[in-house]
């Protein structure tokens, strides 16, 4: 059997980073074919380099340009550029799986590409499942494409669902690490800066997601993330805050058994698994060690203090496209924190008043979610500019 075939879109990103950790490691059993990132075209050629890879896109014109003229790539690397250049990459035929790690829904056109070519996904960026995921696993299953899931929780549900009848699913419990502000009040959380909510107790992750997992948009929108992979209502997705991030996620049996998957907090034994799948291999760092003590706590989440995950919930239930609208203000409201223009607790009032001032529909074309999307950013960014001055 011949190595497997990689494409990493966000390839210098936090789980690209991690990816290329698993790849190296593996090189005898995977192959990267292609790589794409946003602006950071260095940090591209020195994977190109060690990797001999020859296809290679840059998200950004101007990035693309300088990686261009910056005579670190070999001549023979083919340099697609924008967003057609990342779709090019998703297609390409010499792929075997695209792993889908960009921030936000940059990923989502990509995604379809990959599926239209038949190629399976890794798929890290959430995003696009909670803007499109009735249409993405509509394509999917259309083409008979898998979509593997890599974020944590989900790979953790993806492997205890292995072998198991549906019917015999009564729940899935999300776990959540509760992030920095697990055990403050809301008069603390008033005075939150930036730089305290990128400081996440067990993950070093990008800033988007950092923030998602400090407030628990991130839980909300790996809810919806989980309805669509494991086609299971929204009622019978739960959370549970479990701070030590050892167990990733768990399924609930009809007679009362749990399973769960357990696994240090790093980001590479779901990326490893997916990248192998259905195989298995030795990790890249050590597994959990029950020879000193380990402790495991659960405790129900705090929906008063992390609006967020209220109103994500009722986002899901809602159905629609009132998940994307969610994911829109959140992006909105987030990028707007982290340059300072509305506090931290301002970020779930965006994301409430704009799912208050957008209309909330059942979306039957692609197209319908995408506007959905573009008027709740708009709506947002009203919002926001009402607390400028
Ligand atoms: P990051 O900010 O560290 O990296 C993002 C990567 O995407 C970079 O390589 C960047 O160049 C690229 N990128 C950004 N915008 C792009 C665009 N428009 N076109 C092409 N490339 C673009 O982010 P991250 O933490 O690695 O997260 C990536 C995705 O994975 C997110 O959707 C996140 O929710 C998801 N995820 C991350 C983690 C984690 O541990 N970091 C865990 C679960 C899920
Ligand atoms: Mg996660």
């Amino acid at each position: 059997m011949g190595r497997k075939r990689v494409v990493l879109l966000g390839a210098t990103g936090s789980i690209g980073t991690n990816t290329i950790r698993v790849l190296r490691a593996h090189s005898d059993r995977l192959e990267l074919t292609g790589i794409a990132c946003r602006t950071r075209y260095r940090e591209l050629a020195d994977i190109a380099r060690e990797f001999k890879v020859k296809n290679v896109a840059l998200s950004d014109k101007d990035a693309s340009e300088q990686a261009r003229q910056s005579g670190l790539f070999d001549a023979d690397v083919r340099l697609g550029e924008g967003p057609a250049g990342l779709e090019e990459l998703a297609a390409l035929r010499e792929a075997d799986v695209v792993l889908v790690a960009v921030v936000g829904t940059a990923g989502l056109k990509p995604a379809l590409a990959a599926i239209e070519a038949g190629n399976d996904i890794g798929l890290a960026s959430k995003e696009i499942l909670v803007l499109a995921g009735k249409f993405i696993m509509a394509a999917a299953a259309k083409k008979n494409v898998r979509i593997l899931p890599v974020d944590s929780e989900h790979n953790a549900i993806f492997q205890c669902l292995q072998g198991i009848k549906k019917r015999d699913v009564s729940r899935l419990i999300l776990t959540a690490s509760g992030g920095p502000f697990l055990d403050y009040t809301t008069e603390q959380m008033r005075s939150i800066e930036p730089a305290d909510a990128m400081r996440h107790p067990n993950w070093s992750m990008g800033p988007k997601i950092t923030i998602d997992s400090s407030t628990m948009a991130n839980k909300s929108l790996e809810m919806v993330e989980a309805h669509w992979l494991f086609d299971i209502e929204s009622q019978k997705i739960n959370v549970v805050v479990h701070p030590q991030s050892i167990v990733h996620s768990m399924v609930e049996f009809i007679d009362g058994s749990i399973l769960a998957q357990m696994s240090p907090p790093s980001m590479t034994f779901a990326i490893q698994h997916v990248l192998l799948y259905p195989e298995r291999a030795a990790a890249v760092q050590e597994p959990l060690d029950f020879s000193r003590s380990l402790q495991l706590d659960f405790q129900p989440p705090d929906l008063d203090r992390f609006p967020c995950l209220k109103l994500g919930t009722e986002a899901l239930a809602a159905g629609g496209t009132a998940p994307a609208v969610f994911n829109a203000a959140n992006e909105v409201a987030v990028a707007a924190f982290l340059e300072n223009r509305i506090s931290y607790l301002d970020i779930s009032e965006v994301i409430d008043k704009t799912l208050q001032s957008v209309s909330i529909s059942e979306p039957h074309k692609l197209e319908e979610v995408l506007a959905a999307d573009t008027s709740a950013r708009h709506a947002a960014g009203e919002i926001v500019a009402g607390y400028d001055s």
